[in-house]
């Protein structure tokens, strides 16, 4: 079966369209701008007229095992033969009791407890209410902001905008939004301060001091950032001593640090988690995406003793809660995704494959005119598109490169994750590929191949209009 023309045009979103990149369809909608999936299997997707499509970045980098994985599915199957659900404020249970240990197993010295949620928002949501919690506790209720950071994302829920600092997302919620200041990000390719990073001074983590100090540390309960930014600037890795500085500041002025890891824990960049690549232990550490791998919602946030301790000792609860917290269905598919990933080696794949993917786009489109910078840690890996290679200026936010591109690529059986980024105040353009730990190297081939003719075919679109 061929998909009918007048719903492959429907489908296609013109560059002029003044649509986000988010835009989603409320489902029953009279039309739908997207094909129906039918199944996946390993790093396939294929839709209901059985069109193949290269899965290379997991939605929004979620399906880190590819589609359809048996031994996962088998375990939420069972769990459903026991239970499918028991509130936690009732019951715990033996899934999420396993999970929590396999989590704090493996992360960074005193996060020794984990909180489930539903998914990474709820996860971000909790840890800045228990970071205020926690001073509260200490006798310090004055400490409530959150510092955030240009060019980052924690989610959507109105918390989590706040502390975000996607522009684009926040836009016509500002009102809505509680007051969070935001520091510079770490953004070496375009450094705000202009500086190299051999020689910079790393004062991107000094404006935290800067922010701190200008809200008052005696107001200020938290700063959060993601070790790597993904959704809003393309897999952005910072300089090397960056976060043992914000470290050092959050300490100073008794600020707790919270990881968001929803995009890049669970091995996505080549470690169990990626803020160990920087040597340093947060407070809290935020989880989902890669948590169950797209087989079921969830989220998690890692908390060190520290606070937890904190709570117990004064015999108080964290006044905080979903009704699905701890649900055993996405407790059960996270163990079995743990466990798949330590059977199948795959941190240590993800490491591997993430330098064989650089090495490749390097030799693919390392000299390429429209391309400013490829940059990444493991399969989460993210491309910069530009108008001019040598001042680094973006495409006229107009032409929509990144939306174009990533039309032309799904045209060709390629998903992408491209994203309008802020540059310079205005929007750029880049992509995030997070194929599944479980690609092969032919496949890994097949997606390069894929990538440079879709990049080849979005430019030749909109050639006349970057040269008019
Ligand atoms: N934090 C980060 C770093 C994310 O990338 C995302 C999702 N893209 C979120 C939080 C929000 O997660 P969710 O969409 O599951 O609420």
């Amino acid at each position: 079966m061929v998909e009918p023309a007048q719903r492959r045009k429907r489908r296609g979103v013109s560059p002029e369209a003044d649509v986000n990149d988010d835009t989603h369809v409320f489902y029953r909608n009279p039309f739908s701008y997207y094909p129906t999936v039918a199944r996946g299997d390993g790093a396939y997707l294929y839709d209901e007229y059985g069109k193949r499509y290269l899965d290379a970045c997991g939605g929004a980098v979620v399906s880190s095992l590819g589609h359809s994985v048996p031994e996962v599915v088998a375990a939420i199957k069972e769990q459903l033969d026991h239970v499918e659900f028991a509130h936690t404020s009732q019951f715990t249970n033996a899934a999420q009791e396993k999970l929590a240990r396999m989590l704090t197993d493996r992360a960074p010295g005193g996060l020794n407890h984990a909180y489930f949620v539903s998914g990474g928002s709820e996860a971000v949501e909790s840890a800045m209410k228990l970071a205020r919690a926690y001073w509260v506790q200490m006798g310090r209720p004055d400490k409530w902001m959150v510092i955030g950071r240009d060019q980052s994302y924690h989610g959507n829920t109105l918390g989590a905008l706040a502390a975000g600092g996607n522009r684009w997302r926040r836009a016509i919620y500002e009102p809505m939004l509680f007051k969070a200041p935001r520091v510079a990000p770490c953004f070496c390719y375009r450094c705000p301060y202009d500086k190299k990073p051999e020689s910079c001074g790393i004062d991107c983590a000094e404006d935290l001091e800067r922010a701190i100090l200008e809200a008052g540390p005696e107001k200020v309960a938290a700063f959060i950032a993601e070790p790597i930014v993904g959704a809003t600037a393309g897999a952005l890795v910072p300089h090397p001593d960056y976060f043992r500085r914000i470290r050092e500041i959050c300490d100073k002025y008794d600020v707790l640090f919270i990881a968001d890891e929803v995009m890049t824990g669970l091995g996505r960049c080549g470690s169990w988690y990626a803020i160990r690549q920087f040597g340093v232990v947060p407070d809290m550490l935020c989880l989902a995406k890669g948590l169950a791998a797209g087989f079921v919602p969830v989220g998690a946030t890692l908390v060190h003793d520290r606070i937890v301790d904190t709570f117990s000792s004064r015999r108080h609860i964290f006044q905080h809660g979903h009704t699905y917290m701890g649900h055993p269905l996405a407790a059960a598919a996270g163990v079995a995704v743990i466990e798949y990933m330590e059977t199948h080696r795959l941190v240590e794949k993800s490491r591997k494959l993430g330098d064989e993917l650089l090495a490749r786009l390097h030799e693919a489109l390392g000299e390429h005119p429209h391309v400013g910078d490829i940059r990444g840690r493991g399969l989460f890996v993210g491309i910069e598109f530009v108008a001019d290679r040598d001042s680094k200026t973006p495409f006229e936010p107009e032409l929509a490169f990144h939306r174009v591109l990533r039309e032309t690529a799904f045209d060709n059986g390629l998903v992408i994750y491209p994203m309008g980024g802020t540059v310079d105040g205005r929007r750029g353009d880049h992509a995030l590929i997070a194929p599944p730990f479980v690609i092969t190297r032919a496949q890994l081939g097949r997606l390069v191949t894929l990538l440079v003719k879709s990049i080849d075919q979005t430019l030749a679109r909109l050639v006349p209009k970057v040269a008019s």
